[in-house]
C-alpha cells in the first residue's frame, strides 16, 4: 500500500449511549462477570487526500431515527463536513459498511455521491429476511428503500471480497455482524489504520474474543476477529474499533475539534 503524507483519517464522533455487558456481548453469562455499563460511541469516518479528494465511510444515524431509538446525538455529516473545511455536496464516494441504521443514515446528504456496498450486504437488506424481527430491528425500512433508489439510479457500486476505493484505501468483505460487513484498510505515513467498523465494536472483541450480541453469522464474526488480530499484528498497523470509547485514548483529539479523533496519530 502506498502512503500518502497528508492523508487525513479522522473519526467523527456524533452520538453515545450508556448500555450494559450484558446487551453488548452475545450469551455474556457464559463468562460469569457480573453485568455492568459500557458506553457506546457513535461515529463516523473521513478520509480526505492530499488532493482533497473525501471518501466517507458511513453516514451516522438520522436524527429522528436516533431521537426514536433514544440515542443522544451531536451532529449529522451535514453540519460536522463544513467545519472540517468539507463540502458534502462535493463528495464523490461513500462507503457504506453495512446497513444498519447508525450506519446509513444521511446518505441523502451526498447527493453527487457513488456508494460503496457488498453485493451480499445490499442482497440481504433489500431481499425477504431482513425483514424478519431480528434484523428488521437493527435497520430503518425507508434508509433501506433509498438504497434500491440509488441502485435504480445507478448510484451504487456493488462490490465482491475485495476492492479498491482510493489508492491505500481497501474494502475487504468479512461478514460476521451482517451478511456483508466490510472493513476499510488505510494506508498512512506511520503504517495502515483499520476501519473495522461493526465488525469490530468493541476492542475486547478481539482482544478477549468475546462477540458482540448482534450478528448474522457467528463462524463468520469469529473469522472476522481472527483477521483484524491478523491486521493488528503486523508491524505499525492499527485497530479502529465501531463503536468503542477507548478510539479516543488509542489515538490524538483533532486539535480543532474535541469530538473529532485523528487517527493517523496513534498513542500507543
Ligand atoms: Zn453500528
Amino acid at each position: 500500500m502506498t502512503g500518502d503524507r497528508a492523508r487525513e483519517v479522522l473519526a467523527v464522533r456524533f452520538g453515545d449511549r450508556v448500555t450494559t455487558r450484558a446487551e453488548s456481548f452475545l450469551n455474556y453469562h457464559l463468562y460469569g462477570e457480573p453485568d455492568a455499563e459500557i458506553g457506546i460511541d457513535y461515529y463516523f469516518w473521513v478520509i480526505r487526500d492530499a488532493d482533497g479528494t473525501v471518501t466517507m465511510v458511513d453516514t451516522g444515524f438520522a436524527p429522528a431515527a436516533g431521537d426514536r431509538r433514544r440515542r443522544n446525538w451531536h451532529t449529522t455529516p451535514a453540519d460536522a463536513l463544513p467545519k472540517l473545511g468539507i463540502d458534502p455536496g462535493a463528495v464523490k464516494t461513500v462507503v457504506v459498511t453495512h446497513a444498519h441504521w447508525d450506519h446509513i443514515g444521511n446518505l441523502h446528504q451526498f447527493p453527487q455521491a457513488q456508494i460503496v456496498i457488498s453485493r451480499a450486504e445490499y442482497d440481504f437488506w433489500t431481499g425477504p429476511i431482513a425483514r424478519r424481527a431480528q434484523f428488521a430491528a437493527h435497520a430503518e425500512p425507508g434508509e433501506l428503500a433509498l438504497l434500491e433508489t440509488l441502485h435504480r439510479a445507478g448510484r451504487l457500486i456493488l462490490i465482491t471480497d475485495q476492492h479498491t476505493v482510493a489508492p491505500g484505501v481497501e474494502l475487504v468483505e468479512v461478514g460476521g455482524h451482517t451478511p456483508g460487513e466490510l472493513i476499510v484498510t488505510v494506508a498512512i505515513p506511520a503504517g495502515t489504520v483499520v476501519l473495522a467498523s461493526d465488525a469490530l465494536h468493541f476492542y475486547e472483541e478481539v482482544e478477549r474474543d468475546r462477540p458482540f450480541a448482534i450478528l448474522a453469522d457467528l463462524p463468520g464474526m469469529y473469522q472476522a476477529y481472527d483477521l483484524l488480530a491478523a491486521l493488528a499484528a503486523e508491524p505499525d498497523t492499527w485497530l479502529v474499533a465501531g463503536h468503542d470509547p477507548a478510539v479516543r485514548d488509542r489515538f490524538a483529539p483533532h486539535p480543532a475539534d474535541p469530538a473529532v479523533t485523528d487517527l493517523t496519530r496513534p498513542t500507543g
